[in-house]
């Protein structure tokens, strides 16, 4: 079979966000560029077009606006607390703190491509034992993470030199040439005419993703204080992020590192209508719901609750005899709160849609009820306690889950609204009265109330599993986004002259720049600054 040879000044191995951001900056630099992308051109864009297109900003416009004061300052202290960084990570950490102070930047580059951002900021990961967020800093894209790449296709099909751009879809790269230690070439397939190609260039950019779409180095990599991998784990990334090129990399001497650091999610359900194999969907679980144990009990001693830190919930679910869980809510809860982390099933804002957008926000993301009340077995409803215990052991094909324990876990919560009693003694309670304290919250959370309502019937059950999402790990990279090499016998650590790596596949930055945990929103933009860097060291190098 005859071998397609392709000659460019860079080749770029992935067109998601990082791969597509990688391309502008050099276009910009009239260099000639090739991207390499597995996936079909519909999906041009990668995750980050199915994202829900949160952005981490430091001294926004809208936090201006909301009087929210931040400084970058505050923004390290409460990064570096959160990521609980390994006293020998050296580039995660140098990583972190170069992009904190380049946030003002990133926005910049992103507005001046048309990019708008919804004026409320959310408040997410306000941390727990380990302080998080200290303000809201995740700025939402107008049009989600699919009118972010909208906006940069755009701006890049208007380019003055989209000429030098040549993308082949349906390409899947599959490993490099080197002479005399130096990347030469990319070899790999047209998967759509089966016909080998190697595509020789000056310099290479790995912009591939994570490995968090291969649910088997998912388990090899899982981390031990998750203890072991649960038995259901749902893809929430991509299905080509596979880790291929972390492997060939790392073949030929790269450093690849903290791939056990993942950013998983707790509230995972197979997809209604998968689009790939063990696709999951990641719900974003309401704050007035119980989250239960595989028996129905309420999961502690202290109550779990989202959007204060992502890393616990999974943590605690995984301890856990059975590694699934279940939200238990009523009608009336999941009108107010049940959503979904994505661009999917928020119509109002990715079609940028400002009264449907108000209106799901007043009465309830109606479709994504609908659909889950149609189409998915793990979304339970039933009139009565009795019912609902039947139907969830039905649902799990076991007699796990007793009527009595139920009963006591709804009588925890709803004892603390009887007379006389203090609701404030309840910690779930605590946090949803001081989560409601800030508008943005206020106005998609519930005031605490009693859960067994008659009136907010019928009541609703939600099997929910563990979520493959983002690697925080990743192929170790300089400030250049330089791929760099295994260290020698002395510690010296040499890089790839000519070979970068970018985005999630660099582990967000120097094979992972945010340690343990995400303050959340900061994946596009870390795609965003990865790039940018590495575009910048292409450009001015002699
Ligand atoms: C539902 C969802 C919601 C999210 N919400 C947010 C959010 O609100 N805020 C936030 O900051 N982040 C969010 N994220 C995370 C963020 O979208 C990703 O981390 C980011 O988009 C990764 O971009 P990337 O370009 O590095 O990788 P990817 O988007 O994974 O792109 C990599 C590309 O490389 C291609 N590829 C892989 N292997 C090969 C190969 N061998 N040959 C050729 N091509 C290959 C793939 O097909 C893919 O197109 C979300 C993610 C998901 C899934």
């Amino acid at each position: 079979m005859k071998q397609t040879i392709l000659q460019t000044d860079v080749a770029i191995i992935g067109g998601g966000i990082a791969g597509i951001v990688t391309a502008i900056e050099l276009l910009d630099a009239n260099k000639k560029v090739l991207i390499i992308e597995r996936d079909h051109e519909k999906n041009f864009g990668g995750l980050a077009k199915e994202s829900f297109g949160g952005m981490f900003f430091v001294n926004s416009p809208q936090q201006k606006f909301s009087k929210i004061k931040d400084s970058e300052e505050q923004a390290k202290k409460d990064w570096f607390s959160f990521a609980e960084f390994d006293k020998n990570e050296v580039w995660g950490k140098k990583w972190a703190a170069e992009f904190i102070t380049s946030t003002q930047q990133i926005y910049d580059w992103v507005h001046a491509k048309k990019v708008k951002f919804f004026p409320v900021v959310h408040w997410v990961e306000r941390g727990l034992a380990i302080p998080g967020n200290s303000v809201p800093r995740f700025h939402m894209v107008w049009g989600t993470g699919h009118g972010l790449i909208e906006a940069l296709l755009k701006h890049l099909k208007s380019h003055p030199n989209y000429k030098n751009l040549k993308v082949l879809f349906e390409h899947k790269a599959a490993d490099f040439e080197l002479l005399n230690g130096r990347i030469i070439a990319i070899n790999g397939m047209d998967e759509k005419n089966n016909n080998p190609f190697v595509c020789k260039a000056t310099d290479f950019v790995v912009a591939t993703g994570g490995i968090n779409g291969n649910m088997q180095k998912v388990r090899e990599h899982w981390h031990k204080e998750w203890q072991t991998p649960p038995e259901v784990i749902l893809n929430g990334s991509h299905h080509f992020s596979d880790g291929l090129l972390h492997d060939k990399l790392e073949n030929i001497g790269a450093q690849i590192s903290n791939l056990n650091l993942m950013w998983n999610y707790a509230a995972g359900i197979p997809h209604p209508y998968p689009k790939r194999e063990n696709h999951g969907l990641s719900l974003v679980p309401p704050k007035s719901a119980l989250w239960l144990n595989f028996k129905g009990e309420r999961i502690g001693p202290s109550p779990i609750l989202t959007a204060f830190d992502t890393r616990h919930l999974v943590t605690k679910i995984c301890e856990q005899e059975k590694k699934y869980s279940w939200q238990l809510l009523n009608k009336k809860i999941a009108y107010k709160e049940l959503a979904v982390s994505g661009s999917e099933f928020n119509e109002g804002i990715k079609e940028k849609k400002i009264f449907k957008f108000l209106y799901s926000i007043l009465k309830g993301n109606k479709k994504l009820i609908k659909s889950l009340e149609k189409d998915s077995p793990n979304y339970i409803t039933a009139n009565s306690i009795e019912e609902l215990v039947q139907k969830m052991n039905e649902a799990t094909g076991t007699n796990d889950i007793k009527l009595e324990t139920i009963k006591k876990s709804i009588d925890s919560y709803d004892r603390n609204f009887e007379e006389g009693a203090d609701m404030m003694q309840d910690e779930q309670i605590r946090r949803i009265v001081k989560a409601r304290e800030y508008t943005g919250d206020k106005k998609r959370t519930l005031s605490p109330q009693k859960l067994d309502q008659k009136k907010h019937y019928p009541l609703i059950a939600i099997r929910e599993f563990i979520l493959s999402r983002k690697s925080l790990g990743g192929i170790q990279t300089n400030l250049q986004s330089q791929v760099l090499k295994i260290p020698d016998a002395q510690g010296q650590q040499e890089v790839f002259d000519n070979l970068y790596a970018v985005g999630e596949a660099a582990g967000f930055g120097g094979g992972g720049s945010h340690g343990k945990r995400a303050l959340e929103g900061t994946f596009l933009a870390t795609c965003i600054f990865t790039a940018q860097k590495a575009a910048a060291h292409i450009t001015n190098k002699k």
